[in-house]
């Protein structure tokens, strides 16, 4: 097989079927293009949460939206009503299958699945060529999506793992009006731990366990902590697991973005190693979202594909310092959090996540925080992800 097309996106995860999304609403007009999944098949393998009014993308296809969510501490409890912008989660499987149907409906671009791409590719007469298992491919221009594999670890300066299973309960355990967002264990000088429940209601929820450290950790190493988060959720409740998920993201790759680009401007790299995720959260469902849209547009006006814009400055510079606050004394990160949440505006620090803050909101951020580590830090020689 001889494939020659104008676009080939290398990953049909969440960039590269968000970017095929996007090409796909111009119907005839979309470029040809080849997209490579190693998966055999789609699974429901993970929840995307964001907050987002009505307007924000997938906000109405969400399958479960929260007014409220609660962050806990050593026995103290702060409830956030977000309900201008709603917490909404989608499921893997609404995405995946908005994106089959999106590219059912246009023939020039085609997802090929079981087909993973290892090899290097050569550039040659202007086109980028690939041996694959199914034969040679050319592409004018390449969006590559595929994850670093093993992350190195000195490649962030954190690691957010988790491992969460979604359960069904025979009695009544969960609030399902209010996400717990946060709830943290004890905490400790080598990683920042906490529990996460989405609540789908009264009787099921997808509990998670969370780390932030220096280093990943496997599902393996969280699973005890996982257990014994459900067990004083749950009590006695005899309960089923439905389904498992689990990752490992990046926090604060900003440096590695810069250096894994390519050099030729036909060649992008996007998605969560290539700094997709936000440094200091990891959230990146949005980020891919907007970067999608953006890509869509300057290929809809004959451009080339683009990668994730820097971090504008002065949140890039907020997140980069707490995140080094945090990878310098994770036992602080508790408080840290539960002053963020309970000494600024709900609004402003809900604008802080999503990504559109302003000024006033940072500085509010800002001075809510105990200003000691921070001062500390700034005045420590910088470390370099
Ligand atoms: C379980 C989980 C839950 C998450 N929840 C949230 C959330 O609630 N909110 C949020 O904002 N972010 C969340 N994230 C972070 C982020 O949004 C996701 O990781 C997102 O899927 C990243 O998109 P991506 O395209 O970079 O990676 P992926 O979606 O993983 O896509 C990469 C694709 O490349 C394919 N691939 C890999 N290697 C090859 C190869 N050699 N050849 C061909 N194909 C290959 C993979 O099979 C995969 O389909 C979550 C991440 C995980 C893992």
């Amino acid at each position: 097989m001889q494939h020659d097309v104008e676009l080939l996106i290398l990953g049909g995860g969440c960039a590269g079927l968000s970017l095929a999304m996007q090409l796909a609403q111009r119907g005839q007009c979309a470029p040809r293009t080849l997209i490579l999944e190693q998966r055999v098949c789609y699974e429901n393998d993970r929840t995307w949460c964001f907050w987002g009014d009505a307007k924000t993308p997938f906000a109405q296809q969400a399958a479960h939206q929260w007014r409220t969510f609660k962050v806990v501490n050593a026995g103290q409890e702060r409830r956030v009503d977000c309900s201008e912008t709603p917490y909404r989660m989608l499921t893997a499987e609404q995405f995946y299958n908005a994106a089959s149907l999106a590219l059912t409906a246009v023939p020039q671009m085609k997802l090929k699945m079981q087909s993973t791409v290892n090899s290097e590719p050569q550039f040659r007469q202007g086109r980028w060529h690939f041996e694959t298992p199914d034969g040679a491919i050319s592409a004018a221009s390449v969006v590559d999506t595929r994850p670093q594999r093993p992350p190195a670890q000195d490649g962030a300066l954190m690691w957010q793992s988790f491992y969460g299973l979604e359960i069904e309960c025979a009695q009544s355990v969960f609030e399902p009006s209010c996400v717990e967002l946060m709830n943290f264990s004890a905490a400790t000088s080598e990683r920042v731990a906490f529990t996460y429940v989405l609540p789908l209601s009264a009787t099921r929820a997808l509990v998670e366990f969370t780390v932030f450290a220096v280093a990943p950790f496997t599902s393996d190493a969280l699973a005890l902590d996982l257990q014994s988060a459900i067990a004083q959720r749950v009590k006695e409740a005899n309960f089923t697991v439905l389904r498992s998920e689990q990752g490992v993201l990046p926090m604060g790759l900003a440096d590695l973005q810069a250096t894994l680009q390519s050099a030729d401007p036909t060649y992008v790299r996007v998605g969560l190693f290539a700094g997709a995720a936000r440094p200091a959260t990891g959230y990146a469902f949005q980020r891919i979202q907007r970067w999608a849209a953006d890509c869509g547009r300057a290929m809809a006006n004959g451009g080339l594909p683009i990668s994730h814009p820097n971090e504008p400055a002065l949140r890039g510079w907020m997140d980069t310092l707490f995140l080094n606050v945090v990878r310098r004394q994770p036992e602080l990160a508790p408080q840290l959090f539960m002053a963020l949440f309970s000494g600024v505006a709900s609004q402003r620090v809900i604008r802080f996540l999503g990504e559109s803050g302003v000024l006033a909101d940072y500085l509010a951020m800002a001075w809510a925080l105990p200003h000691r580590p921070f001062l500390r830090q700034l005045f420590s020689f910088p470390r370099s992800p």
